[in-house]
């Protein structure tokens, strides 16, 4: 922002104008080029400039600094914010009928003295839903304890009836200039104001309620939407849905960490559900068909002759609904062979049967080959 021009020129005064003349100058060109009343496109750069140059040259201090050093050595040593530390220009523009707070952003962009927006605490909530839940996309209701408005006051901390008045310290600002100056140096900081600790208002009639704070804790129900295809650990943000802060601002997010519990059938991976089936030897080796649950129900499964420990009969379309995205993920059906602990004595008979039956080979590794 340090222009590269001089700051008298700006001014269009000499090196020797008083502080009068200079307050004087200043006053007719922010009339001129202020952008609420200018509307060339020059105007805010103008304006920031001419700003710039009053800062500077208002403070003996800076203005000194300035005519030793002169503008690369100024600019150098100075930040913009250092420039406009501690300047008064509310009483310079007081009677203009300009913003004071915009006058600031206007200089600074959003930062700067600029009031930050106070924001209520976010809070957090678990929430355990079912693998059903998450495929279908629901409302769940939950039940949340959080910091709001007092209902009796509305917030403003007074009681019915009587209304806060505005903080005659700080004007109603919230925040005050805090100046410290030694020989050398001012020190300048903005504060929160003592009075009304930076409510910008004061309350000479409390609410019973809230005793004047203008906040009451609530139990509230909130319905949170669940979207369709939801995985475990992911967080759902509801924007406003935390506490109120203290002062006047917005309220904080709620954050709703969500848990699906593990199923009965299924194991998630990704989009996909994993069922794992178990047959026995004589099905898998004929073949059969089988019912298999699916999210929605049942559906038959063709089991080939031949099918080994481990094969995975894939069902399109079956598994999760994809987050956010069209489709389905797949039902994987991982087959596995039993093999049974006991047998009966006719079992055993017509097994052994069936093992001399198989020309069983060793492969070189030492393992059987049907
Ligand atoms: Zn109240
Ligand atoms: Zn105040």
């Amino acid at each position: 922002m340090a222009s590269k021009t001089d700051y008298y020129e700006i001014l269009g005064l000499s090196r020797s104008a008083s502080v009068a003349e200079i307050k004087d100058a200043y006053r007719k060109l922010a009339l001129k080029h202020h952008p609420d009343r200018n509307k060339s496109p020059e105007a805010e750069g103008k304006f920031k400039e001419i700003s710039e140059a009053y800062a500077v040259l208002s403070d003996p201090n800076k203005r000194r600094q300035y005519d030793m050093l002169g503008q690369p050595g100024f600019g150098q040593r100075y930040s913009p914010e250092d420039i406009f530390r501690g300047v008064d220009f509310e009483s310079i523009l007081r009677n203009s009928g300009f913003d004071f707070e915009d006058f600031f952003s206007l200089i600074f962009g959003r930062r700067g003295f600029r009031r930050r927006i106070v924001k209520g605490r976010d809070m957090v909530h678990d929430l355990e839903i079912s693998l059903e839940e998450a495929a279908e996309g629901i409302e769940k209701r939950i039940q949340v304890r959080r910091v709001e408005k007092c209902e009796t006051c509305n917030g403003t901390g007074a009681s019915p009836g009587t209304s806060p008045r505005s903080c005659p310290k700080c004007n109603g600002l919230g925040q005050i200039q805090d100046v410290t100056r030694n020989r050398f140096s001012m020190f300048i900081r903005v504060v929160p104001c003592p009075k009304c600790k930076g409510k910008r208002e004061i309350v000479d009639s409390p609410c019973r309620k809230c005793r004047g704070i203008g906040l009451e804790e609530r139990k509230r129900r909130i319905t949170v939407k669940i979207p369709v295809g939801i995985d475990n650990g992911y967080q759902l943000r509801l924007k406003g849905q935390g506490e109120n802060p203290p002062e006047e601002g917005i309220p904080g997010d709620l954050y709703v960490n969500i848990h699906v519990s593990p199923h009965k059938y299924f194991e998630r991976v990704g989009d996909n559900l994993l069922y794992n089936l178990e047959i026995g030897f004589p099905q898998a080796a004929l073949g059969t068909s089988i019912t298999v649950p699916t999210l929605d129900g049942e559906t038959e499964v063709k089991i080939h002759r031949g099918t080994r420990p481990g094969d995975v009969i894939k069902l399109k379309g079956k598994g999760m609904p994809r987050l956010r995205r069209h489709g389905q993920g797949d039902l994987m059906v991982r087959v596995n062979v039993s093999v049974p602990k006991k047998l009966t004595k006719k079992q055993k008979m017509l097994l052994e049967e069936l093992a001399k039956e198989f020309k069983q080979e060793v492969d070189s590794g030492g393992r059987f080959k049907f």
